[in-house]
């Protein structure tokens, strides 16, 4: 048995679909932690309740954080112990945590992390892209200038990209991405652990055409190829196309201008279109 120290924080991994990947110290630790944090007490139940253990579970959660966040550190400070989860996968990637961390950290806590499930790392491992650099971005950012910004530090970035999205905002999102980083492979990896795990291969625009002929659910983690010199070439090129659709744009309907440029350079009709609508706005 892994023993809980008193007046620890540890950062527990919980799995991302499959229940059986967690770990023994994870289960040593929420079985003797006094209390476990979680973003959503009834969905971390579920899992508790797999494992057999009780547990004094208290939420902690973006909306909470800044009254939670605190009454965790007093009892941190009175010598409790204290388990962080998340809804699924490794605390503070993309889920609450970080705040935590810090508080306890400015207290002289001592911070304790598991190792264990993430889908970032596992969709990385699987997915051909270069592994040995990568940059992990998680979701994009919801404000446009922010998004846009953010994705023009990365398009000249040489590493794998590693980006989240939910099922519903994937479509725009794989256009965003052509858009910025342009036509790059890239790997889709849905519903990792879980039955329906799907590995995609190809390039952006292939993989955003597939999701039109079949709608995109479940969860997904996006992986695009990182920057390298061929691609100024290719950016030439794109700017070749592009002047030519804005060109045909002047003489026809913007959805024929989209069809005919995207019908001579094999591009997503919706890519070149998504760009003359930008030309106008
Ligand atoms: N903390 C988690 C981790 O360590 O991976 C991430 C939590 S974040 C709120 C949820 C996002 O992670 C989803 O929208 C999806 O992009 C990705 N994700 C989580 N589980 C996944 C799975 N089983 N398959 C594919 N992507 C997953």
């Amino acid at each position: 048995m892994n023993e809980v120290k008193p007046g620890t924080l540890y950062l527990v991994p919980t799995p991302i679909g499959n229940l059986a990947d967690i770990t023994e110290r994870a289960v040593d630790v929420l079985r003797q932690a006094d209390v476990i944090a979680c973003e959503d007490t009834r969905h971390t139940r579920i899992l508790l309740d797999h494992l057999g253990i009780g547990g004094h579970v208290v939420s902690y959660h973006e909306h909470n954080k800044k009254e939670a966040g605190p009454k965790l550190i007093a009892m941190l400070e009175e010598g409790k112990s204290v388990a962080q989860v998340s809804d699924a996968g490794m605390p503070v990637i993309s889920d609450p945590g970080a705040d935590l961390v810090r508080l306890a950290l400015e207290a002289s806590i001592p911070v304790v992390p598991l190792p264990g499930p993430n889908a970032a790392l596992t969709a990385l491992v699987a997915s051909g892209l270069d592994a040995r650099q990568f940059a992990f971005i998680g979701f994009l950012p919801k404000i446009t200038a922010k998004r846009k910004k953010l994705l023009e530090d990365m398009s000249r970035v040489p590493v794998t990209l590693i980006f989240y999205e939910a099922p519903h905002r994937i479509k725009e999102t794989m256009d965003t991405l052509i858009t910025a980083l342009g036509d790059r492979k890239a790997v889709t990896a849905r519903e990792l652990t879980k039955k329906f795990e799907t590995f995609e291969r190809g390039t952006l625009s292939s993989l955003r055409a597939r999701m039109d002929e079949e709608d995109p659910r479940g969860e997904y983690v996006i992986l695009v190829e990182g920057w390298n010199e061929s691609m100024e070439e290719e950016t030439e090129e794109a700017s070749g196309w592009q002047d030519e659709a804005m060109k045909l744009a002047e003489t026809m309907p913007l959805k024929e201008a989209a069809r005919q440029t995207a019908g001579k350079y094999h591009l997503s009709r919706r890519e070149v279109y998504q760009f003359l609508l930008g030309t106008r706005s």
